[in-house]
């Protein structure tokens, strides 16, 4: 669940980003959309309690993030949100499970290797575990990314640009992954794109049930 109102953020010497208000329940998807520049990056930002809004309130799995200090912002970020970022800052010096066991280690959890495994099945990446990340091809990466996102089973997957420089197909893989493992975990998903085809993709492959939520920016002004 999201819940956001009055949600405005101000970079320090920049213009302030408004943000509209929404309400997503748990479990379903919401498509942050809109325009480079608009303030995409920066709303996931907010939502994963990386930085403070300026203005407003929002409630994320249940919790105020307002009322969380930075160290209390940690620790909930590392067990509620499971974030592909755009970039995928994969260690190269280590390898795939190697990766995955830091992702634990920096979330306070001792390394399960038990639960790394079956991440990386989840997503079809399991032999892939001893490579490097210069080893894998850019959709075993992004994969990767994917399980070490959703590691401890977060409640909230955020997306950012998950099908930047993919072609159609590979777009296809990337969205029709991002559902499957939220809909295996019942997270809420938030998949922040400028890419029209993103909703294209996300209409038919949704359950009639899970009717897509929608948050559209606009470029400030
Ligand atoms: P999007 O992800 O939709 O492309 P961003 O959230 O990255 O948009 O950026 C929104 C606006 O905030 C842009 O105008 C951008 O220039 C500005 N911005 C982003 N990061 C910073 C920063 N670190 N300092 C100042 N301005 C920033
Ligand atoms: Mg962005």
């Amino acid at each position: 669940m999201i819940d956001t109102q009055g949600l405005a953020y101000r970079y320090p010497g920049g213009i302030q980003l408004n943000f509209p208000d929404v309400a997503v329940p748990q479990g379903t998807v919401l498509l942050l959309s809109g325009p480079s520049g608009c303030g995409k990056s920066t709303w996931l930002a907010l939502v994963a309690a990386l930085v403070r809004p300026t203005a407003g309130q929002l409630t994320v799995a249940g919790q105020a993030l307002n009322a969380l200090n930075s160290v209390a912002a940690d620790a909930w970020r590392a067990g509620a949100i499971g974030f592909l970022p755009q970039k995928l800052h994969l260690s190269a010096a280590l390898t795939v499970a190697q990766n995955l066991a830091v992702a634990q280690w920096a979330s306070g959890q001792a390394e399960d290797p038990v639960a790394i495994r079956s991440a990386l099945a989840a997503l079809g990446v399991a032999e892939l575990a001893q490579r490097k990340p210069a080893q894998l091809s850019g959709g075993q990466a992004q994969r990767v990314a994917l399980a070490r996102a959703v590691l401890q089973k977060p409640q909230v997957i955020l997306a950012d640009e998950p099908t930047a420089s993919l072609d159609d197909e590979a777009a296809l893989d990337a969205v029709q992954l991002l559902l499957a493992t939220a809909q295996a975990q019942q997270a809420t998903l938030v998949i922040a794109t400028h890419d029209a085809r993103v909703a294209a993709l996300l209409e038919p492959a949704l359950p009639a049930a899970n009717r897509l939520h929608r948050l559209q920016l606009q470029r400030p002004v």
